[in-house]
Parts: C-alpha cells; sequence; structure tokens
C-alpha cells in the first residue's frame, strides 16, 4: 500500500517525512504518534458507540435464549454472568464515548470490554461444559470477530484481547476435562478467526495511519509556505481572524507585526536568488521560534515581507520578542555588501499595539503595522517600531 505519487512535494512536513520512513510496525514519531491517536479516537467513536449498542442488544438476545434453554442451576450461573458482567461493562463503556473528558481512554476502556466479554463467554462455556450441558462454543468466535472489526480498537488492544481470550478458552475447556478432537477442531476455528482479525485489523489500522498522514500532509500543502515552512498568507489570515476574536471577547491587547528584511532586492542581485531563498529560510526560522504560544502565529506575507500576532502580552514584552527577533536576524550573520543598514542581513518591524474592538478589525491593524514598518524603514531600517491604536 503505498499513497500516489509524492516525488512533486517539495515541502518539509512532519507527515511526508513520515510516510517516507515508512509505519510498518504501526508507530509514528512521538509527536504524530499522539496526533494520530487523537485522530483514530475521533474517527471511530461513532463505529464504537454503535458497536457497543448493537453488542449490549445481542447479549440480551442471549439472555431471553439462555432463560429458555438453560436447565437450572445453569441458567441462574449464566444469566448472572451476562447480567451482572457484560451488560454492565458494555452500558458503562458505551456512556463514556458520550464523555469527552475519555476520548483518551477510549481505547483502554474498549480493550477492558472486548476482555471482560471474552473471558465471560469463555466462562459460559465453562460452565456449561461442568453442567454437561451441550451449548454451542461458536459465542467466542463472534465476540472475536465482533470485537477485531466492529468496535474501532487498534491492531495491538485488538490482538491482545483476541489471543488473550484463545488462550483463556482453550485453559477452560482443558480445565473442564474436555480434550480430544473436537477441542483441538474448536480451537483451531478460534485460532483461524484470530489470524484472520489480526490481519484485517493490521491493515484497517495500516490505511488510517495512511488517510491520516494524506489528511495531514494536505493540510500543510495548502497552509505552508513551501520556502520557509512558516504558514502562508492565507492560513495567517484565518488563524489572525481566531485569535482577535478571542483577544475582543477576553478584552486583551494583541500585537500585529508587519516584518521586511532590508535592502534584500540588493542581496539578490549580489549574492543570485538561491543564496535569497536560502536567507529567507534562515530569517523565517528566527521569525518562528518567537511564537510558539498556541494563539500567537507568524507566517510568511509575501515575498521577504513576514508577519505575526502575538496575544496577550504587554506592549514591553512584546517589544522585547520582536528586538530579539531582530538581534536574532542580525546575529545571523548573513554577510551583506549592498545594505547601507548593516554589513549584514537585517529586518525591519513595525508593530501595531491595539485591544480588538467592534469598530476595527485585523485589516484596520495590519495597516496600522504597515505604517509602523515604513517609519521603521524611514528612520534607517533594522529596527523596531511600534504604533498604538488612536482613541
Ligand atoms: P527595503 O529595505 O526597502 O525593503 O528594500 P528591498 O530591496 O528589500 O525592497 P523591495 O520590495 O524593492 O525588494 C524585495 C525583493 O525581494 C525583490 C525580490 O528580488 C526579493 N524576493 C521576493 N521574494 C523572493 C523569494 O522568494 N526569493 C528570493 N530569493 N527573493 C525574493
Ligand atoms: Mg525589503
Ligand atoms: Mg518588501
Amino acid at each position: 500500500m503505498k499513497l500516489p505519487h509524492l516525488d512533486w512535494v517539495n515541502q518539509d512536513s512532519p507527515y511526508l517525512r513520515q510516510h517516507q520512513s515508512g509505519f510498518r510496525s504501526l508507530s509514528f514519531d512521538e509527536e504524530l504518534e499522539q496526533a494520530f491517536k487523537r485522530y483514530h479516537a475521533n474517527v471511530f467513536l461513532r463505529r464504537m458507540r454503535w458497536a457497543l449498542l448493537v453488542a449490549m442488544v445481542l447479549a440480551l438476545v442471549f439472555v431471553v435464549l439462555d432463560a429458555f434453554n438453560l436447565p437450572d442451576p445453569l441458567r441462574g450461573q449464566v444469566l448472572g454472568l451476562r447480567l451482572g458482567l457484560m451488560q454492565p461493562i458494555l452500558l458503562l463503556a458505551w456512556l463514556a464515548t458520550f464523555r469527552p473528558g475519555l476520548r483518551d481512554y477510549l481505547q483502554l476502556i474498549g480493550g477492558l470490554v472486548a476482555l471482560l466479554c471474552g473471558l465471560a463467554v469463555a466462562g459460559v462455556i465453562g460452565l456449561a461444559r461442568y453442567h454437561a450441558f451441550p451449548l454451542p462454543y461458536e459465542g467466542i468466535i463472534l465476540v472475536t470477530v465482533f470485537f477485531y472489526f466492529l468496535t474501532g480498537l487498534r491492531f495491538a488492544t485488538a490482538v491482545l484481547c483476541g489471543w488473550v481470550t484463545f488462550v483463556v478458552y482453550v485453559c477452560v475447556e482443558l480445565s473442564v476435562g474436555f480434550a480430544g478432537e473436537i477441542l483441538i477442531s474448536n480451537a483451531l476455528f478460534l485460532l483461524l478467526a484470530n489470524v484472520i482479525g489480526s490481519v484485517g485489523c493490521y491493515s484497517l489500522e495500516y490505511s488510517t495511519r495512511q488517510n491520516f498522514l494524506a489528511q495531514g500532509l494536505l493540510q500543510d500543502l495548502a497552509e505552508k509556505d513551501f520556502l520557509t515552512g512558516l504558514l502562508n498568507r492565507r492560513a495567517f489570515t484565518e488563524r489572525a481572524e481566531l485569535c482577535w476574536r478571542q483577544a475582543q471577547r477576553e478584552k486583551h491587547a494583541v500585537g500585529v507585526v508587519m516584518m521586511d528584511v532590508d535592502f534584500f532586492k540588493r542581496y539578490n542581485d549580489h549574492y543570485g536568488h538561491a543564496a535569497g531563498d536560502e536567507a529567507l529560510r534562515q530569517v523565517a526560522k528566527v521569525i518562528g521560534e518567537h511564537a510558539r504560544r498556541p494563539l500567537d502565529c507568524t507566517a510568511r506575507y509575501g515575498g521577504e515581507e513576514f508577519v505575526g500576532i502575538w496575544y496577550n502580552l504587554t506592549e514591553e514584552q512584546l517589544s522585547g520578542i520582536l528586538e530579539s527577533i531582530r538581534a536574532g536576524v542580525e546575529a545571523l550573520s548573513l554577510s551583506h555588501v549592498g545594505s547601507d543598514a548593516a554589513k549584514v542581513v537585517t529586518l525591519s518591524l513595525g508593530m501595531a499595539y491595539l485591544k480588538p474592538q467592534p469598530h476595527n478589525s485585523v485589516e484596520d491593524a495590519l495597516r496600522l503595522a504597515d505604517v509602523a514598518l515604513y517609519l521603521a524603514k524611514e528612520q534607517g531600517r533594522n529596527r523596531v517600531v511600534v504604533k498604538k491604536q488612536a482613541s
């Protein structure tokens, strides 16, 4: 299984890197693995919910059948297992699927339910054997297949539950003295059900991981600038809007910043376009490292211009961050003989510092930041100029 031709993708993306390095062992690098677990839980949430509901109904059907068919005292013991153990845990797990706070634990909960149901069915078979009642053993195959394919358990969990159930079933049969050819045949069928379930579950999870990588890569392609890896202008506009609205609700200030590399045309003319690209990458890296909180974001606005928004910091804190960006770019020490501002590549920054109001917008803030940037250029470049909202 392969994602279709990705040779044309020249974007640095963790999703692409993972795709290229492979994931046959069904695991990603740490950060992606965490994101995948959340993705998987969301994708399979509805399936798990429905599967648990169906399992409860099926288990109830067996309760009715057993109530009519089984002799005493076997009936009481089997109904005790079905109603006292299986139904409550299925119900509890089903309720858990509605609690967003338990989303991270659904695999664990689903695994425990699968295991307990498997063990309970093995127990029912063992009790029937003990009382010499000819109860068909196929119920355990049904449970095994059900939990492999219908509940959205990941491979590792499903395999663990399936094979533990298999071993327990064989032990139960042996412990009640049920041996010989029929046990061998029963065990063989259950073993094959586990093999089929394991292979099917592996390929299901592999495809789910592929989909996750494909979606992530598509998102990176849509949102990130391929040269610098920062967000692109379109994605910035969306994120900035979110940050702006949050600040408006919480009555916090934001800093909207325009940044522009000084005398960059001359840099290109002197060092060539490829060197210019590399310089832009390094400048972008410095800028990106200064916006790590969830609502802050930086982006390449176009050409050699960058943009950023920072949430709920004092003017002094923000000025400090911008000064650190300016100094960081200068410290790259990228020689720039054509610059009138310094001997190295430098950056001018203009910040609009303001509290979002109903009558102003991100675009207004960007215009104000542009005015500040223009002043920074006029005052000699390689500096930070702050403009506050006129009240
Ligand atoms: P100023 O200090 O006033 O900003 O001067 P400047 O030369 O930087 O300004 P100008 O806007 O005239 O020039 C921008 C230059 O940036 C023009 C173009 O050669 C260069 N540029 C824009 N995008 C890219 C890019 O993706 N790669 C490279 N290498 N250069 C780019
Ligand atoms: Mg410039
Ligand atoms: Mg420019």
